[in-house]
């Protein structure tokens, strides 16, 4: 792309299929904005803005203010010096920039997706887990991740004895609390996760528990994380660029759930991820095919481990098809 671009924007609502249920609370709708750079030689990038405010992303009023006020024709300088107050905007502005590499009309066939086997497919809170497994598992999924901290920890680990029974040899799971533990229950799961390995022939892993303490309790994620064989991965903890940053430094050698969407500038994510080496698990904010497509791009460059992405979140939507292209036009 040359140097100009033309800049469009559309805002977007999705409703969930069924309504998605964590620590945070219920979620029904996702919004977010499309946009669309033109540069003078006819080439097109798509990119997504789509924030999590309770995660710890701008607000999408905030990111449609910043869309609102920039002119009709944009330039690289502007792309890269979007601040870091925004980076679900950052995300969507320079990966609509990279997009432009390549030309795309618009991607309303499904982007290209690795094998299901290495996706994490993600089941829904409570006992709806034990019914939901299956359906996942025949399209291919073997990797699993269930939210915990939803409901009464007693009630929970209940589900949890009935679910590592029930699931096939060789899975995965993994657990997020959403940082909804107090220390004395991450404590216990931890624990409970620790026994089973050891006293038990468990046919499938607990690969991690993430974010089992709230944002401001890093010191005791730290302290948990040398105490037990369980891994346990920072998500809530690492949402922007900076979070993660801070972790890395304060001494995090765990997992991290990098979410491309909303952790701020990929070219900046690049070069985090090569120089520290760092163990990321790539995971979806609920996005479209735009960003799910330059977020899987990034997670193919930067996966160390090879761990499953958490993708697997098509069943919680209707099938996009021509849902993207007729936004645009019809706007
Ligand atoms: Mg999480």
């Amino acid at each position: 792309m040359t140097n100009d671009y033309r800049f469009e924007f559309r805002p977007y609502q999705r409703r969930f299929l069924r309504s998605l249920t964590t620590n945070h609370g219920n979620w029904n709708i996702r919004e977010g904005i499309i946009l669309r750079l033109n540069d003078e030689s006819g080439k097109v990038g798509w990119g997504e803005i789509a924030p999590i405010s309770w995660f710890g992303s701008e607000t999408l009023e905030q990111a449609l203010d910043f869309c609102r006020q920039l002119p009709r024709e944009i330039t690289d300088e502007i792309i890269f010096s979007i601040p870091d107050e925004l980076p679900a905007c950052q995300f969507g502005f320079e990966s609509a920039w990279e997009w432009g590499s390549e030309f795309f009309s618009m991607p309303n066939a499904p982007c290209p997706i690795p094998h299901a086997q290495s996706f994490s497919g993600l089941l829904p809170a409570g006992k709806a887990a034990l019914n939901q497994w299956e359906t996942l598992w025949q399209k291919g999924y073997r990797t699993f991740k269930w939210k915990i901290g939803v409901d009464a920890i007693a009630h929970e680990l209940k589900i949890f004895e009935l679910l590592i029974h029930t699931l096939p040899a060789f899975t995965k799971l993994r657990l997020d609390a959403n940082g909804g533990l107090s220390y004395e229950e991450a404590n216990l799961w931890l624990w409970t996760c620790d026994n089973l390995k050891a006293n038990e022939e468990l046919p499938l892993e607990i690969e991690f528990i993430e974010q089992p303490l709230p944002v401001e309790q890093f010191q005791g994620m730290l302290e948990l994380s040398m105490n037990y064989e369980t891994v346990i991965a920072l998500d809530e903890s690492v949402a922007t660029l900076g979070q993660l940053a801070a972790c890395h430094q304060q001494g995090w050698r765990g997992i991290f759930v990098i979410k491309p969407g909303i952790v701020g500038s990929p070219s900046r994510l690049r070069k985090f991820c090569q120089q520290h080496k760092i163990d990321a698990v790539f995971s979806s904010v609920f996005e479209t095919a735009i960003a799910r497509q330059a977020a899987l791009q990034l997670a193919a460059e930067l996966s160390q481990n090879n761990r499953a992405v958490g993708f697997g979140i098509d069943h919680f939507f209707e099938q996009e098809d021509t849902w993207l292209q007729s936004l645009w036009n019809n706007l």
